[in-house]
């Protein structure tokens, strides 16, 4: 049976680089299948970065218990479906890429999962990563709106099992790639 390991961290930290960079060292890690009501972005892959649904839909599974865990963020609604999730666990390591309210309500239900969080390694160098994004063209209040909700994630970051700064992506990606190899050769 596979671990668990919820990853968050603060929009603009950097932390596609590094699962990126992850994914690249150890192919053998699945990624959780998030369902949200947001609209898809030109770089989404239905299906794949996540599965697009009605708020109607999203509601249903709500009231069938389908999910792990869930939040309504940023306007929208994104949630963990629990099948997917405990599938892939009968195929290896899975990682939640979530924020933090879903994560504590997975370590609620699944105590064994280790909490991991990517932090910027200042405030300050989070905003310059926010305003020099060559993806997006955010607004002044986007960027202002995503720095208050970071500044409340960093506020969580205590509650978790392991934080780590990305400095530097590869650095970061080899540093969380250990804390999953310690805990396999753990029991
Ligand atoms: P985005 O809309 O930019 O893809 O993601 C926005 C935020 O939603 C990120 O912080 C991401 O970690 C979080 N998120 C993505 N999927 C889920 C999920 O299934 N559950 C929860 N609680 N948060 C999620």
């Amino acid at each position: 049976m596979g671990k668990l390991f919820v990853i968050s961290g603060a929009s603009g930290v950097g932390k596609g680089t590094v699962l990126g960079k992850m994914t690249a060292k150890r192919g053998d890690l699945l990624f959780s299948l998030s369902a949200t009501t947001r609209a898809p972005r030109p770089e989404d892959i239905p299906g794949v970065t996540y599965d697009f649904v009605t708020r109607e839909k999203f509601m249903e599974m709500v009231d069938e218990d389908a999910f792990a865990e869930y939040d309504i963020h940023l306007s929208a609604c994104y949630g963990t479906p629990r099948a997917q999730m405990e599938e892939k666990q009968t195929r290896g390591h899975v990682l939640l890429d979530i924020e933090p309210k879903g994560a504590f309500q997975v370590r609620e239900r699944y105590p064994e999962v280790t909490l991991i969080f990517i932090k910027p390694p200042s405030m300050e160098e989070l905003e310059r990563r926010l305003r020099t994004r060559p993806d997006t063209t955010l607004t002044e209040e986007k960027i202002r709106e995503r720095l208050e909700r970071a500044t409340w994630e960093m506020a969580q970051s205590g509650k978790y099992d392991y934080v780590v700064v990305n400095d530097d992506a590869d650095r970061c990606a080899d540093e969380i790639l250990k804390i999953i190899s310690d805990k396999e050769h753990e029991e």
